[in-house]
C-alpha cells in the first residue's frame, strides 16, 4: 500500500479478534486492509515457516510473550502470557472451545448493547465454531488421566454433558470440543487470514507497533507506527483497534483517550476523557492443587504416547457451581498433566479451580517509563474467596475419590501447618488467562468506552475489537467468544 493511496481501514493488532476484523474487511472486494501485527507473520499454514512450538496443541509455548508481569493477591508478582505474533494468544492457547451461559449475553443485551443477547449472537458462533474448525475428540482419543477426571466427576454427581458448546448448559462434565486439527493448534490466522491472503485486498505489517491512534477534532486521520526502528504516521480514517485486553488500553491512553490523571501522568494531551479505559481490568483468578503424578498415572500416560503418536496434556473440564453462583454453574475445573522436574516421577498432575463470575475489579496502568502494570485486583472481593473456597472443596472431593486417588502421589503445594485456606490461596493463586474489560461496551457515565458496535465515543472512525470490549468476562474459556466479538463486531462496520 503506497503512501498516495492510504488504506480504507487500518486493523491494529493481529491477534485473535483482529484476525477476524482484517480477514472478514479483505472479503469485501471494495475495501483495502492494513493489518498492523507487533509480532511476526509466518505466512499461511502451509507455508512451512510456522515454528513447531505454535503448531503442537498439545502444550502450551512460551517463545513469543509480551513479558507482561503484575501483582498477584499478596506480595507476589505473576506473569500475564500475551502472544506477540500473528493469531495472538490463538497462536499459543490451550484451545478449549466453550461458549459460556446464555443468561450473561442476555443481560448484557438487556443492560441496552443492542446484537448481544444470546439469540443475535448465535450465527456468530456457529460461523466461529466453522472457521476455527472446532472439533471433538473420539472417546479412544481422550488420555487416561482426563478419562479418569471425567469418572471421578460422574461419581461425585457431576453428569456427563456435551454441552461446552452450547449457552444453555448446567453443571456438568465433559472433554472439551477443541481448535486441534490433526494435532495442530488451529489458531484465528489459519481460520481467518489464509483464505484471504491471495484477494490482493489486505497488506499485512508484521513485526510493526501501533504507537497511538492521531485524532484531530475528534476524528481518526492516522496511525503512528514503529517499523524497522524507523516511526512514521499511516494516514487512514478508519481504525479497528483489537491489540487485546493489555494492548488496547495502552494504544488508547497514549492516543490521548483515558482518564485525565493517567493522561496526564503520560504527558499525553486528552482528546477524549473516559474514564473507563484501563479500568474494569478482571481475570478468572485460578488455584491449584498439584501432585506429583503416581509411578501408575506415568504408566498409563507413556502406553497413551506410544499408541496415539501424542500426548494432550489438557481435555478434559468440568463446570460447577459454588452456593453463591448466580446462574446455573461459576468455576471451572479443568485439570491436565505436565512435566516437572522437582515430582519424583518427573510428571505432575494439576487440578485447577478457577471463578468464572469475579467481582474483584482492578486497572490497568501505563507508567511514564512506557512499561504497562496490569492489576487485576485478584480475590479482592471477599465473595471471589468464598466462591473459590466451595470449588477447591469440590476438588479436594474429586482427587479423593476411587478414580483419581491411584493417579495421583505426594501434594506439591499443600497448606502449611496452621495456614488458612485464605493466605493458602493468597500465597499460591494464579489465573486463568483470561484478563477482558479494560475498553468496556456500556454508556460513558457508567464506565463504557464503546457502544455496541465497538464505536469509541466522542471519536469518529475508532472501534474496538477484543477482549477489552467484554463489560464482563464470559462464563466460559473465552478464545471462542472473542472470535465471536470479533465476527459481531465486523458485521456492523461500514
Ligand atoms: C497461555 C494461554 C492459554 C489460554 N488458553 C485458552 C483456552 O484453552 N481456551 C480459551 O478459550 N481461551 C484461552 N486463553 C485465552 C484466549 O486465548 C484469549 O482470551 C483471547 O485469545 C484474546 O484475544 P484478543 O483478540 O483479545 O487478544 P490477542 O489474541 O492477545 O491479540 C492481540 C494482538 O494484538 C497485538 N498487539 C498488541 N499491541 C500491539 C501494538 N502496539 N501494535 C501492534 N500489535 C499489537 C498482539 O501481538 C496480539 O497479536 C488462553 C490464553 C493464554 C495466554
Amino acid at each position: 500500500m503506497s503512501s498516495s493511496s492510504p488504506p480504507d481501514v487500518v486493523v491494529i493488532g493481529g491477534g485473535t479478534a483482529g484476525c477476524v476484523v482484517a480477514g472478514r474487511l479483505a472479503e469485501r472486494a471494495d475495501r483495502r486492509v492494513l493489518l498492523i501485527e507487533a509480532g511476526p507473520d509466518y505466512g499461511s499454514r502451509t507455508s512451512g515457516r510456522w515454528p513447531s512450538d505454535l503448531l503442537d496443541a498439545s502444550t502450551l509455548p512460551t517463545s513469543h510473550d509480551w513479558g507482561y508481569r503484575g501483582p498477584a493477591a499478596g506480595e507476589r508478582a505473576l506473569a500475564f502470557d500475551r502472544a506477540r505474533v500473528m493469531g495472538g494468544c490463538s497462536t499459543h492457547n490451550g484451545c478449549t472451545q466453550s461458549w459460556g451461559w446464555s443468561g450473561d449475553y442476555d443481560r448484557w443485551a438487556a443492560s441496552g448493547l443492542v446484537g448481544w443477547s444470546a439469540t443475535d449472537l448465535l450465527p456468530h458462533f456457529d460461523a466461529a465454531t466453522e472457521r476455527m474448525r472446532v472439533n471433538r475428540f473420539a472417546e479412544s482419543e481422550v488420555q487416561p488421566f482426563h478419562r479418569a477426571f471425567v469418572d471421578a466427576c460422574q461419581a461425585e454427581g457431576i453428569p456427563r454433558a456435551a454441552d461446552l458448546d452450547s449457552l444453555d448448559g448446567g453443571i456438568g462434565v465433559d472433554v472439551s470440543p477443541v481448535n486441534i486439527v490433526d494435532g495442530v493448534r488451529w489458531n484465528a490466522s489459519f481460520a481467518y487470514i489464509d483464505p484471504v491472503r491471495e484477494l490482493g485486498h489486505l497488506e499485512i505489517w508484521h513485526d510493526t507497533s501501533a504507537l497511538r491512534i492521531v485524532i484531530k477534532s475528534g476524528r481518526v486521520t492516522g496511525v503512528e507506527i514503529i517499523k524497522d526502528s524507523v516511526m512514521t504516521v499511516v494516514s487512514c480514517d478508519q481504525v479497528a483497534l483489537c491489540a487485546g485486553a493489555y494492548g488496547t488500553p495502552e494504544i488508547l491512553m497514549r492516543s490521548g483517550i483515558g482518564r485525565s490523571e493517567d493522561l496526564a501522568s503520560l504527558g499525553v494531551e486528552t482528546q477524549v476523557e473516559l474514564g473507563g479505559v484501563g479500568g474494569n481490568l478482571h481475570d478468572h483468578p485460578a488455584v491449584t492443587l498439584e501432585f506429583d503424578a503416581s509411578s501408575e498415572l506415568v504408566k498409563q500416560l507413556d502406553a497413551f504416547r506410544v499408541e496415539h503418536g501424542w500426548l494432550p496434556e489438557e481435555q478434559a473440564l468440568a463446570k460447577v457451581s459454588s452456593a453463591s453462583s448466580h446462574g446455573p454453574f461459576d468455576l471451572h475445573i479443568y485439570p491436565w498433566v505436565e512435566p516437572r522436574p522437582d515430582s519424583t516421577t518427573g510428571w505432575a498432575a494439576i487440578v485447577p479451580v478457577s471463578l468464572l463470575t469475579p467481582a474483584s475489579r482492578g486497572r490497568l496502568r501505563v507508567g511514564p517509563d512506557g512499561g504497562v502494570v496490569p492489576n487485576h485486583a485478584y480475590l479482592a472481593a471477599p465473595s471471589d474467596r468464598a466462591s473459590m473456597a466451595d470449588g477447591l472443596a469440590t476438588a479436594q472431593r474429586l482427587c479423593a475419590g476411587d478414580q483419581l486417588a491411584p493417579l495421583l502421589g505426594t501434594r506439591l503445594n499443600p497448606q502449611q501447618p496452621d495456614e488458612g485456606i485464605d493466605s493458602w490461596m493468597t500465597r499460591t493463586h494464579s489465573h486463568y488467562w483470561h484478563p477482558a474489560g479494560t475498553a468496556a461496551m456500556g454508556p460513558a457515565e457508567r464506565g463504557g468506552v464503546c457502544d455496541a458496535d465497538g464505536k469509541v465515543h466522542g471519536v469518529v472512525g475508532l472501534t474496538l475489537a477484543d477482549a477489552s470490549i467484554f463489560p464482563e468476562v464470559p462464563r466460559s474459556t473465552p478464545a471462542l467468544p472473542v472470535v465471536v466479538v470479533g465476527e459481531r463486531i465486523v458485521s456492523s462496520m461500514k
